[in-house]
């Protein structure tokens, strides 16, 4: 145990994701021997973020501006959405180079036990996004006789690409009762290959590039 603002450092550090005693000190003492300026720069960062971060209106990412560059960018294909769960995974796709389309994130997925439901998820806006008109009833009323959602031109196909583990498995499905409403759109999921239990984050990017390329129809 250190005195002062050095440990206050090393207790806040120790209270991030993955970072175990060792690496709070290691970064503590490095920050301490930081040039001021470094230091704020990482006081700027933590104040933007506290402040909280903007999302792109269309896909739910995070965005500097009101529509993020991918939504934006012309050159991508407007009829395909890529579902997933988490910003992160936006980056992880992009990385393969293999989608060209554009992404929905839904951030998160359903886990009754942590109490997130469909209305913790951007799902409304997904569904919002391919055509549809959400009249104020529960998204899981929608059934084949009576859907809740016109259908869309633009939008033909959407990717399911939640992860590959109980609840992304879950949430996938849930999407698909949903998406079922609109008659000419193709759902479709990462192919096999994908570890199951697993993260979409932690999928090296030729298996995932393989995943999308061989991706079946649901
Ligand atoms: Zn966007």
């Amino acid at each position: 145990m250190f005195e002062g603002p050095l440990q206050d450092l090393i207790d806040e550090f120790s209270r991030l994701p993955g970072i175990g005693p060792k690496s709070a000190q290691r970064l503590a003492f490095h920050l301490m021997r930081a040039e001021p300026a470094d230091i704020d720069r990482l006081q700027q960062a933590l104040g933007a973020v506290r402040d909280g971060v903007a999302f792109c209106r269309i896909c739910c990412n995070i965005s500097d501006a009101d529509v993020c560059k991918i939504c934006n960018d012309s050159q991508r294909d407007r009829s395909v959405i890529c579902v997933v769960e988490e910003p992160k995974d936006v980056q992880v796709i992009e990385r393969t180079g293999e989608f060209h389309g554009r992404y929905h994130v839904l951030n998160g997925a359903l886990n009754p036990i942590l109490g997130i439901g469909p209305r913790e998820l951007n799902i409304a806006q997904l569904l919002q996004r391919i055509g549809g008109v959400l009249p104020d009833r529960e998204l899981a009323d929608s059934t084949a006789q009576e859907p809740l959602f016109d259908t869309a031109p633009e939008i033909t196909e959407v990717i399911l690409a939640t992860d590959p583990n109980t609840e992304g498995e879950a949430t996938a499905s849930y999407l698909v009762r949903l998406l079922r409403d609109f008659p000419d759109l193709i759902i479709s999921r990462l192919a096999s290959g994908m570890p199951l239990g697993g993260d979409l984050e932690f999928v090296d990017e030729l298996t995932l590039s393989r995943a999308l390329t061989g991706r079946f129809r649901l």
